[in-house]
């Protein structure tokens, strides 16, 4: 059973956080939002970089900071215009999140964050993480932090040995957090801590030599620095087949934007539903014509032509009487041009994109189907799968 609290004392705190900010000074990470103690700047920082990593949010946080380089500007944006900017980054909660709380900022207090964690929690989409770390890092207030590089190190630190994610291990771990954060030095001290997790405290292999917690650290001192943290349990992965229709008028296409009860709300999407029936379930698509969504998308000059129509499978009549419920379109089914592969959560999607062509019919009132040209589908945001696909209609006119 772990130390915590009853042999960590104040001098063993007092070395530790000496050692924290000494390691700071000369290791500590250039990146874009710590340029500056700009409340906006880390708050969007902080949001994006929830379960995405430092390299992938780097080109997306300056794109959005020149666009809406401070809250005011975000405030007055339309939500499309913010999605816009998220697409490919997932999670979309979170863009809506940060509009909403932009206009909070704005209209209820006139355009100043609040230093401390309490009062950030208040806002939309701020949770007890993000809340320390604009607190800390911002107006450098001693606020306790835990992200996925804390928690880690943390339980290390401490040889945590109950599951760290658990309601138990979440208290010992947050009660920690906020007793060994530097009272003068928050901000580098969060930030170090936060480095030394992901740069030395690895999750596999930690890099224990050279890290200079060595001497603090209870996990170390036991020999059990790669099995702390406890692993948390594997969720259980469903497999599901969805298709994406392109409906096709001319040169314009079939899209509706996302209900706010559906997951990415806000964004515009093709046709698209789940299919249960075996026989589109079990359609076996030719190799070159699958990818992932984190992949590039193969030939896409050639995936039109039609060299290997002949092995492109057929797909069954009950799709277009789905489209025709969902849309009130009538059309004619052609054969799917891609299948990507994706994730999202817990399940697997298989996703089969086909384009059909518009033959009479009403659209169905309520549905929410617009007709939308080319130019339309490049500035609305889309997911990112819905983005590799209008991108493939686009190259092959
Ligand atoms: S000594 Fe090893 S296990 Fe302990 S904090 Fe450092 S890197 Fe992590």
């Amino acid at each position: 059973m772990s130390a915590y609290p009853k042999d960590l004392d104040l001098g063993w705190r007092r070395r530790l956080r000496s050692r924290v900010l000494r390691w700071y000074g000369q290791n500590g990470r250039t990146l874009p939002w710590r340029k500056s103690a700009d409340p906006y700047r880390i708050w969007i920082s902080e949001i994006m970089l929830q379960q995405t990593t430092v390299a992938a949010v780097v080109p997306y946080f300056e794109r959005f900071i020149e666009r809406f380089p401070d809250v005011h500007r975000l405030a007055e944006a339309e939500q499309g215009q913010v999605l816009r900017l998220w697409e490919g980054l997932g999670y979309y909660s979170r863009a809506r999140n940060l509009h909403k709380a932009a206009g909070v900022v704005v209209h209820e207090m006139d355009g100043r964050f609040p230093e401390s964690a309490e009062e950030l929690k208040q806002l939309p989409g701020i949770g007890p993480y993000t809340a320390g770390a604009i607190s800390s890092f911002a107006f450098n207030q001693p606020a306790a932090i835990l992200e996925a590089n804390t928690l880690r190190l943390y339980s290390r630190l401490i040889e945590l040995d109950i599951d760290p994610r658990g309601t138990e291990g979440q208290k010992k771990l947050w009660k920690f957090a906020g007793w060994i954060v530097s009272r003068r030095r928050a901000a580098e001290f969060n930030q170090a801590v936060m480095d030394i997790g992901s740069q030395v405290c690895r999750p596999v292999d930690p890099n224990c030599p050279t890290c200079p917690l060595m001497p603090s650290c209870r996990s170390y001192e036991a020999g059990r620095q790669s099995e702390i943290p406890l692993e948390k349990p594997k969720p259980q992965i469903t497999d599901v087949t969805e298709v994406s229709v392109a409906v096709k008028k001319g040169g314009r296409f079939l899209l509706r934007q996302r209900a706010e009860n559906e997951r990415w709300a806000g964004l515009w999407d093709f046709v698209r539903f789940e299919v249960r029936d075996a026989d589109v379930a079990n359609v076996q698509m030719p190799e070159r014509r699958r990818t992932r969504v984190t992949a590039a998308l193969p030939g896409q000059r050639s995936l039109f032509a039609d060299d290997d129509a002949k092995s492109l499978p057929r797909l069954p009549i009950s799709l277009s009487e789905r489209v025709n419920e969902l849309t009130g379109t009538i059309v004619t089914l052609y054969e799917p041009i891609i299948e990507i592969e994706h994730a999202v959560t817990r399940y697997r999607i298989r996703l089969l994109c086909l384009v059909c062509d518009f033959d009479h019919g009403r659209l169905k009132q309520g549905a929410g189907y617009q007709w939308c040209s080319r130019n339309q589908l490049r500035s609305l945001p889309l997911s990112t799968t819905g983005r590799r696909f209008a991108q493939l209609l686009d190259s092959c006119r």
